[in-house]
């Protein structure tokens, strides 16, 4: 945090917080990063209504041109001279205490440098806020142009996303809410749906041996291995799984009955999905990219396996 605009608006905008949210502590400043940061610790939600409280009463002080004052204090006395004071007493090694002082709104013990008047930092605005740990956040922030910038950036993200949600601005937030629970509800019933089409699944009898070709959605990994590996304890068994979610998954396998190289298969496969697998000779796995047209693919990758399973011997 080289500009000392945002370092003056970071007392302010902490001090704002402290009222809104009386709980908060400060854990650290960065000032090594490119981005003015500052973490706090808090056990409870921040809401963004209390944030957006904060920041209207950092923008009211800064509009106001209040004065920032520098002290300086024995620091046997700072407690007693300055009582509303953030310092962190047993962090200070000297005898002297350097004091910034934002006119009557906040005190804080602070070597570093400061604007003159509230007014030259302009406007304040928060820019991102994640939460960093059970207790702690780290808010991003900017100030003065800069700022301005980034609000304008920020409320043209807010208009293109009412009009993709065809919502009303007070009404954003709740919209997106109810999709991501219909999303994982929809999820959720694919993987059941999945997981029952998958305990039944049939082979196809191509001259005497069970062919199992299946494209299976929303199912965790390890339990299509696992169920792979029991299918084919059966005698002549050939099995090649497509497994759909963010990527493409494909497991080949056969029987020990069956003499095929599997790995020759599965990477033919996931060339055509830009990917690499490997594993036995009996049993392989490995991953690739989703196609728009990876239905069409595997279409045409069931014939070729079908021809070469009726040409086992
Ligand atoms: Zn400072």
């Amino acid at each position: 945090m080289q500009d000392k605009r945002a370092h003056t608006g970071e007392h302010i905008f902490f001090r704002s917080l402290s009222k809104v949210v009386p709980e908060v502590s400060l854990d650290k400043i960065s000032i090594k990063e490119e981005k003015n940061a500052l973490y706090i610790k808090y056990s409870g939600d921040l809401s963004w209504d209390k944030l957006l409280e904060a920041e209207k009463l950092t923008n009211m002080i800064i509009s106001e041109n209040r004065k920032v004052i520098v002290h300086n204090s024995k620091k046997d006395d700072v407690i007693t001279k300055f009582p509303d004071i953030r310092i962190k007493l047993d962090r200070i090694q000297t005898e002297e205490v350097r004091i910034i002082e934002v006119e009557n709104y906040d005190f804080a013990a602070c070597s570093g440098d400061h604007v003159d008047s509230t007014k030259e930092i302009d406007f304040f605005l928060l820019t991102k806020v994640n939460k960093t740990g059970e207790d702690s956040y780290r808010l991003e922030f900017e100030v003065a142009e800069k700022a301005k910038e980034e609000s304008l950036k920020l409320s043209k993200i807010a208009l293109a996303s009412m009009e993709i949600l065809q919502s009303a601005p007070e009404n954003v937030e709740r919209t997106i809410l109810n999709i991501l629970k219909d999303n994982e509800r929809y999820r959720q019933n694919i993987a059941e749906f999945s997981q029952k089409s998958f305990e039944s699944i049939c082979p196809k009898d191509i001259s005497g041996t069970k062919l199992y070709f299946e494209t299976l959605k929303g199912l965790d990994r390890k339990l299509v291995i696992k169920r792979a590996g029991e299918l084919l304890e059966q005698s002549k068994a050939f099995l090649v799984l497509f497994l759909i979610d963010e990527g493409i998954f494909v497991v080949c396998g056969r029987s020990l009955d069956i003499n095929y190289d599997m790995r020759t298969l599965l990477n033919s496969i996931l060339a055509k999905f830009g990917g690499r697998g490997g594993g036995r000779e009996n049993f392989a796995q490995g991953g690739g990219s989703l196609s728009d047209n990876y239905e069409t693919i595997i279409k045409e990758i069931e014939k070729e396996v079908e021809k070469i399973v009726s040409s086992l011997v």
